[in-house]
């Protein structure tokens, strides 16, 4: 790989960095090189066609696109038609099985009642009074103020510790806002207007993506092991962990990992929806992924199904992390990295491992569209 009088150097081709090297070679029209120092483009979102089934399986974990970013779904569906798929998810109890988010199906079938949207309104309100939350300072007292402490307690508790490895008293309450209450019998997980799974899936998505003479890809390529052969004038977009890239040196940010264990099971349907949440500390996985479900189009085999286990481990910037777990400890942190990457202004951080930020897929092409166009498009990525 031949680095000399490169100008544009992308670093992960995950969302954030592919759309910016799409632009790159697409808009501004230069070439760009894209290293990933995985075997393959689309990080974390990428999928792969299980062999022995034909299944497509999201590699690292379920990927549902959804979005109420009117520019964002015009310019991700130039790269992919997406089908019809809406996102259901549910929670197994002490042996049944309930809507999440929690919505009135939850709470009736959970305390027993046949509740209407306003008496179950009246009866949370009341649940929500015991515990006197006026202010609530992180995710436990925002779960609790928002929900009341026993279907906490059931729902959220359990599955919170597993997922970020710490109490939930640590945790800032921003993470449960992405968890909708809901006082109707509406299911659908998110409230955007646009959802979907690409049609050909997420693999040919990207390789659509990346389609373009001006744009090099190198997979298996650490940023690491080549940052000293970097032409002085090259501008990096970065979109791996900052605080690798300053190699630690104000200490390590919180990450979280995941870890999949896969099976091939002989009948046609494992679970009979494509995600199962664990909320039980008793089990020790977050959740179960079938992903036959997600293409009802396709023509899956009829006794064979793929799952995949989630387990949430303790994460190491060294691997590749999968959650920012941002406690308070670790924004300040970020700070610090953010005021350093500063004196860097030929690197351009980005993503959610680069910023350090909870972003979804449209909010990644969101991030990746604005920064192009405010530091890149006119060639002032050194303003
Ligand atoms: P990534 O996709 O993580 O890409 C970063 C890339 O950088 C990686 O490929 C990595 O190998 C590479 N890299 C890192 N360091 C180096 C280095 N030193 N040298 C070379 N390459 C390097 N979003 C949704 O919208 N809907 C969902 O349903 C959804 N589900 C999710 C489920 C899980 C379990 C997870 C973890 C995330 C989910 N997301 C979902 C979020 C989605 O994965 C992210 O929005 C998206 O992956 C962010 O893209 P990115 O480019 O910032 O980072
Ligand atoms: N959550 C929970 N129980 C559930 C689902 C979610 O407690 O059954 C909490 C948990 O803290 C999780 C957060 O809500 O981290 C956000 O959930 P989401 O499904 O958005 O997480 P993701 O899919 O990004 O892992």
């Amino acid at each position: 790989m031949d680095l000399k009088g490169r100008r544009y150097l992308v670093v992960g081709a995950g969302f954030f960095g592919a759309v910016i090297a799409e632009r790159i070679a697409a808009d501004r029209g230069e070439r760009v090189l894209l290293i990933d120092r995985r075997s393959h483009i689309g990080g974390n979102s990428f999928s792969a066609d299980d062999p022995q089934t034909g299944i497509e399986c999201h590699v690292y974990g379920s990927h549902i696109f959804h979005t109420g970013d009117a520019a964002v779904w015009n310019y991700v569906r130039r790269f992919s038609t997406f089908n019809s798929y809406r996102h259901r998810v549910l929670a197994a109890y002490r042996g049944a099985v309930y809507q999440m988010p929690i919505n009135l199906a939850t709470i009736n079938r959970f305390y027993g009642k046949n509740l209407t949207p306003a008496g179950a309104m009246a009866f949370i309100r009341d649940e929500i009074a015991k515990e006197g939350i006026s202010t609530p300072a992180n995710l436990e007292e925002k779960a609790v103020s928002l929900i009341g402490r026993p279907l906490y307690e059931a729902f959220i508790r359990g599955y919170t510790v597993k997922q970020w490895g710490v109490d939930p008293v640590l945790l800032p309450e921003s993470i449960i806002d992405r968890l909708p209450v809901r006082y109707t019998y509406k299911s659908d997980y998110f409230n955007d207007p646009w959802q979907g799974i690409p049609l050909g899936g997420y693999h040919r998505l990207f390789h659509k993506l990346l389609d373009h003479a001006n744009i090099e890809v190198s997979l298996n390529t650490d940023y690491f092991a080549i940052r000293d052969r970097i032409p002085a004038g090259c501008t990096v977009i970065f979109t791996g962990p900052i605080d690798r890239f300053f190699d630690y040196r104000f200490g390590r940010l919180g990450w979280r990992n995941l870890r999949f264990e896969k099976e091939i099971c002989d009948v046609g349907d494992f679970q009979g929806t494509s995600v199962m949440n664990y909320v039980e500390s008793t089990a020790p996985f977050t959740r179960i992924h079938e992903f036959r479900h997600y293409h009802e189009e396709r023509n899956y085999p009829k006794d064979a199904t793929v799952i995949y286990r989630e387990y949430s481990v303790a994460g190491e910037t060294d691997d590749d992390p999968a959650y920012p777990v941002n406690t308070a400890r670790d924004r300040e942190l970020f700070v610090r990295y953010a005021v350093e990457a500063k004196k860097y202004p030929h690197v351009i951080f980005g993503g959610r491992l680069g910023s350090y930020q909870y972003l979804d897929m449209d909010k990644t092409i969101a991030a990746a569209l604005s920064t192009y166009a405010e530091r890149i498009r006119r060639g002032g990525e050194r303003s």
